[in-house]
């Protein structure tokens, strides 16, 4: 029950809302001192313990995201404990969540509703990697706009996405989460999330706040396991792994996630130097900082603190404002404001981050915004929303292989066997962080397939193993299946729970049985295609020695089995191309194109030059690979001016091909001497070319001299004159490449020159 006194405080916060409300719609209409000096009023009003609810966020038991659940967390809301809970969702439940911190509370502050909403929320979407495959800033941006239209019509208000994090080692099982291994292109990725999920704004009704995650390097965990420590140099963290967390900033993203590995020494949660230095004094960040999941009390067997007191204290200098289900600030910082420990200042800073995105939110105008139940539905699961879903799908697939043009196959097939373990499932389909989605909603690959082919094909399917297990019991099943059939699809890779968080591997080839099912399948000399169905870059050699067709389609959502079946019987031309290397064996990773030279490059006939004794140091796919239905080819570059103090660099593509196809031409630069080594390649643009049979047409890139800068000898970012050289090419291997110069001019001016200067041997 709710004293007088109590009703009395929150009338007082009404009035302050209405004044609020005369500002115009509720968020960001209203200008940043008008929203500074109504937190100032809400906080003046907040005794210590209400502020250190303000920065704590506890997760619902209605779904699982970590180890722990606090039982109390809904007594913990009604004694504002609590500012914000994750893992609940639905606009009834939010609601009646809702109601509890805005009428059961002293002060009535609304909550603040998170999720991870990662590819989709209902409508499920193909997994990050699968959608950065698309090398398609629109369809990504769709793909988290669609999630956001969603998520914030069932009450929520914050995403736990986009996940920034650069990987190279795919062990890794998160590296499903991200945009593969490229700063370039997850860059570009991480900004196309952010202005998806943010939409018109913060505040905008269907918008959720974006959350840049993991702050930082959390994909360089050692040895590819989940949790592990990361250690590296400052130069290669502002090279590789910061940008794409810095654009997703720049495109305006409203929250940060620290992760859960250590940096130098230093675990994230209790980094100033990540959080203040880089964060918010260089970049400029102005929304609010949160821990990941019990991060920070994990900062304790990390062995960097004692105990509960010590850890909230090094969070909360380091900038941490919320502390994500540990429980430590509830538990502790009171006292350390008491003890002197944390001044008020301190404290008034996290919360005042916390208290302004609530009010941009427009949640202090109305708490019950986003708990629309006529809203949410009309919205959820749309059709053109899953139209958009099998759209990106297919944008996502990557042709790995397709010796004698097996691919496309004929609808009109006789008999088609479908055999491999991952064919009838559906929640395969729909991934690891796949949110609310209902796996019992998604298209599975036979069900993709028999809705494509002839009234006359006779589809049959044979499991033929399980994902994991050693059992080849069924193995006979699929033999005869296959030897009765005209054409095989076999449907293998990764059960979903096989990558995203805590899913490292210590192998990357297909699990269980799987490759000695392909092998016999491959016995009877029937035409094989392969689909695969997995999270992260896999090791296949065999598969690729013996299987004429591979496909690669991730996780593809909730359509997947159509778009699947769309590009294997020809209605769509894949375009899609590898955001990460694939690595011809465990032993080369981690492992990215964008490697350096060596002082002894590769020589296969020098036994002292940088190589494996039992495998070749090439990858199996190169970054950037995908293949198409129609062939392409690329003329010679030609270098000439832009005009504008940098250099045009044009090719020419034809398509040699008998359909038209979508080629995604890359352009990739070397800087051949350096104040520091610099990578072989470095990917610095790319463009989308649609040609038909016999068509051709000129790509023109515009390299300057910022395309070529980094972190030089003294940290300073710039380039450097000297020789370069370019390639173009539709993958990182496959390239026409041209060198140039870029010469000083005037006194700190740089000028590119080419044409006169032959490549230089390294
Ligand atoms: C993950 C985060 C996620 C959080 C909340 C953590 O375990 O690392 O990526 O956002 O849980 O579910």
């Amino acid at each position: 029950m709710r004293s007088n006194f109590q009703g009395a405080l929150a009338l007082v916060i009404i009035s302050l809302l209405l004044v609020a409300s005369s500002c115009g719609e509720p968020g960001q209409s209203a200008s940043g001192d008008a929203i500074d000096s109504r937190v100032d009023s809400v906080l003046q009003l907040m005794n210590v313990e209400e502020k250190v609810g303000q920065l704590t966020l506890y997760t619902s038991d209605m779904s699982v995201t970590g180890p722990t659940i606090r039982p109390e967390y809904k007594e913990d809301i009604t004694k504002g404990r609590v500012g914000a809970l994750f893992n609940a969702f639905g606009a009834a439940y939010t609601r009646q969540l809702q109601e509890m911190a805005v009428n059961q509370t002293r002060l009535g502050i609304p909550l603040l509703f998170g999720y991870d909403v990662i590819h989709g929320h209902k409508t499920i979407f193909p997994v990050p990697l699968g959608e950065a495959a698309s090398w398609d800033m629109e369809a990504i941006e769709t793909s988290a706009r669609v999630a956001a239209e969603e998520a914030s019509a069932e009450g929520l208000h914050w995403t736990y996405a986009p996940m920034c994090d650069i990987a190279r080692d795919p062990r890794w099982g998160r590296v499903m989460e991200g945009a593969g291994e490229d700063p370039y292109l997850g860059s570009l990725i991480a900004a196309a999330r952010v202005r998806g999920f943010q939409g018109d704004g913060i505040g905008s009704l269907n918008s959720v706040l974006a959350c840049v995650k993991h702050f930082a390097a959390y994909g360089a965990a050692q040895a590819g396991r989940d949790y592990h420590m990361v250690d590296m140099s400052d130069r290669m963290l502002r090279e590789i792994y910061l940008p794409p967390y810095k654009a997703a900033i720049d495109a305006g993203a409203a929250t940060v996630m620290t992760s859960f590995n250590e940096l130098d020494g230093v675990p994230a949660s209790g980094s100033k130097y990540l959080m203040n230095d880089i964060l918010r004094k260089e970049w400029n960040f102005d929304g609010f900082v949160v821990s990941d999941y019990t991060s920070i009390q994990e900062m304790i067997p990390h062995g960097i603190v004692a105990d509960a007191a010590e850890a909230s204290v090094l969070s909360l200098k380091a900038g941490v404002d919320m502390d994500m289900q540990a429980g430590f600030y509830n538990a502790t910082l009171p006292q350390a404001v008491k003890g002197g420990l944390v001044s008020e200042e301190e404290l008034d800073a996290a919360v005042r981050r916390i208290l302004r995105i609530k009010f941009r939110l427009g949640l202090f105008d109305d708490p019950y915004r986003y708990c629309d139940e006529q809203r949410e539905k009309e919205t959820v699961m749309k059709p053109e929303f899953l139209e958009a879903s099998r759209d990106v799908a297919r944008k996502s697939i990557v042709l790995l292989k397709n010796a004698g043009s097996l691919l496309p196959l004929n609808k009109s097939v006789r008999r088609l066997g479908v055999i491999g373990p991952i064919g009838q499932s559906r929640q395969d389909m729909i991934g690891a962080w796949s949110a609310a989605g209902d796996g019992n909603k998604a298209v599975s690959l036979l069900e993709g397939i028999k809705a494509k082919v002839s009234k006359d094909t006779k589809v049959s399917y044979a499991k033929g193993c399980n994902v994991m297990d050693d059992s080849t019991k069924y193995f006979n099943e699929a033999i005869a299946l296959a030897r009765q059939s005209d054409v095989i699809i076999m449907t293998v890779g990764e059960g979903w729970w096989m990558s995203g968080e805590a899913a490292s591997r210590g192998t990357l080839g297909l699990p269980g049985v799987q490759q000695q099912l392909v092998e016999e399948i491959s016995k009877t000399g029937k035409p094989i295609v392969v689909v695969l169905s997995n999270g992260r870059p896999l090791s296949i050699p065999w598969i690729d020695a013996h299987i004429p067709a591979v496909v690669e389609t991730w996780y593809l959502g909730t359509q997947a089995g159509n778009a699947v079946a769309d590009v294997v019987f020809g209605d769509y031309n894949p375009s899609g191309k590898l955001p990460m290397t694939f690595p011809y064996s465990e032993g080369q990773v981690p492992i990215s194109y964008s490697m350096k030279n060596t002082g002894r490059p590769m020589n296969p006939s020098n036994k002292y030059t940088s190589k494996y004794l039992d495998i070749p140091n090439e990858p199996l796919y190169p970054f950037g690979f995908g293949l198409s239905y129609a062939t392409f080819e690329y003329g010679d570059i030609a270098l000439s001016s832009s005009g504008n103090q940098g250099m045009k660099v044009t090719c020419t593509i034809r398509n040699t091909g008998k359909v038209t196809g979508n080629e995604i031409a890359q352009l990739y630069v070397r800087d051949l001497v350096g104040s520091v080594t610099r990578p072989v390649k470095e990917l610095k643009g790319f463009q989308s070319v649609v040609l038909e049979p016999g068509a051709s047409k000129e790509v023109v890139f515009e390299l300057t001299s910022e395309d070529l800068s980094f972190f030089r000898r003294d940290m300073s970012f710039g380039p450097e004159a000297g020789e370069f050289k370019v390639f173009i090419g539709g993958n990182s291997r496959d390239v026409k490449e041209a060198s140039f110069r870029l010469e000083e001019s005037s006194p700190g001016g740089l000028e590119f020159r080419y044409g006169d200067s032959p490549p230089k041997d390294l």
